[in-house]
């Protein structure tokens, strides 16, 4: 390949789009940044862009996108910087770009996401919930343009790394028994049930291992993000839900594995810092430095498992049996949570309530199949609709 890769980084003022940022930095020579796209943060995104210097920048609106390119003209940037879905699908698809940095969080990361899978770039994928919300669209569109798709969220990437190349003939032709998904079991995994009605959002996002975006920290506390996961890993290795067992690994040293009918257990290990899937996704089937320090299995000592409880973690439970009813099941469960995660960092609701809000507004709406991507979009506004309703009868 001539010159470095050129770059888009969806979501760059995030946790993923920092980490992604900091690979980056370490190799000038095999990667430059084409745009960097941000939404509250504007300020933050002003300054990667002074520090990476990219072709465009997108916010969401006029006056923040105009605001921001009046300071790059100051500082003597020709940064272009454009709106809105409109200018993040742009930056997705344009011809120059080599790699797509996937890491809005939630459904506003579909329409990005799927303009650079249909024009067949190679895409590193964060935002697992583009994938919940409409798999079935979203792997055919791969198929369809050629696009090269790398999983960013540890445990699939740790999936891949611990599969064969050609898995895609299929889990049981390469002799794969089941895929281990590894959880931490999150701050409250040993947090007394009867206490969780009192737990703060600060509390919920003060991930033990991860250090994380306030929506994906909360996901993990009510392990719904193992959910999310559970659902992402069926498109992503065409399995089936039954083929995924969830592991409670309290270290998260381990970040997945793959049972094989031999016996033979192969598992990804390292230290928990996004950092490496990134610089592996990102340089594959090369590697490279990621920055992350090297594994000290002595200071570690132990590993631990344990099976969830499904009491506890009533998400888990909820996502699986979303996984298995397929279709419009897994875009209203993500819908759903999207709004009652947002309501309890808002204070509107208590953590056990976002459980209870998701089970109600599923049970209110059938199951039904979706054809194209209006028909996700409509389940999705159709649940956003059903979790206002709940939080006007219910919330504070
Ligand atoms: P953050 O909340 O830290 O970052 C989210 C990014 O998306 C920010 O750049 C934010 O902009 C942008 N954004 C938010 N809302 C919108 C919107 N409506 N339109 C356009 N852009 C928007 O999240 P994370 O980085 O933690 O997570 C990103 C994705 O990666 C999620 O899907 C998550 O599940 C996944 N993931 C994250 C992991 C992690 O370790 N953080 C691990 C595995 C997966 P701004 O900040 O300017 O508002
Ligand atoms: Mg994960």
């Amino acid at each position: 390949m001539s010159g470095p890769q050129l770059i888009t980084i969806l979501g760059a003022t995030g946790s993923i789009g920092l980490s992604t940022l900091d690979v980056i930095a370490r190799h000038p020579d095999r990667y430059q940044v084409f745009a960097l796209t941000g939404f509250s943060r504007t300020r933050e995104l002003l300054a990667l862009c002074l520090r990476h210097t990219p072709r465009f920048a997108v916010l969401p609106t006029q006056d923040a996108a105009r605001k921001l390119q009046d300071d790059l003209a100051a500082a003597g940037l020709d940064t272009r910087v454009l709106v809105g879905e409109r200018g993040l699908c742009e930056v997705a698809s344009h011809p120059q770009v080599d790699t797509v940095m996937a890491a809005i969080v939630g459904a506003a990361g579909l329409r990005p996401t799927l303009a650079a899978v249909e024009s067949g770039k190679k895409v590193l994928l964060a935002n697992k919930e583009a994938l919940v919300m409409s798999g079935a669209l979203f792997m055919q569109a791969v198929r369809q343009s050629g696009a090269v798709l790398l999983p960013i969220d540890s445990e699939h990437n740790a999936i891949f790394q611990c599969l064969p190349v050609d898995y895609a003939r299929g889990l049981e032709s390469v002799g794969v028994r089941r895929i281990l998904l590894t959880a931490s079991g999150g701050p409250f995994r040993e947090t007394p049930l009867a206490e969780l009605h009192d737990v703060s959002p600060e509390q919920a996002c003060a991930h033990p291992n991860w250090s994380m975006g306030r929506k994906i920290s909360v996901d993990s506390a009510s392990m719904m993000n193992k959910g999310l996961e559970l659902i992402e890993a069926c498109w992503l290795f065409d399995a089936r839900p039954d083929q995924i067992e969830v592991v409670i690994h309290p270290q998260s040293v381990i970040h997945s594995m793959v049972d094989y009918v031999d016996g033979s257990v192969v598992a990804q290990l390292g230290n928990p810092d996004m950092r490496t899937p990134i610089a592996h996704a990102l340089a594959w089937p090369d590697r490279i430095a990621s920055g992350v320090a090297p594994l000290d299995l002595f200071s570690i000592a132990r590993l631990d498992f344990q099976a969830p409880d499904e009491d506890r973690f009533p998400c888990l439970r909820l996502a699986r049996l979303a996984a298995q009813a397929g279709n419009s099941a897994p875009a209203m469960l993500n819908a759903a949570n999207e709004v009652a995660v947002a309501a309890f960092l808002d204070r509107r609701i208590r953590y056990p309530e976002i459980a209870s809000m998701i089970d109600e507004v599923l049970s209110l709406e059938p199951v039904v199949e979706v054809k194209d991507l209006a028909a996700v979009f409509e389940v999705d506004a159709k649940a956003r609709v059903l979790a206002e309703q709940w939080l006007s009868r219910n919330g504070r």
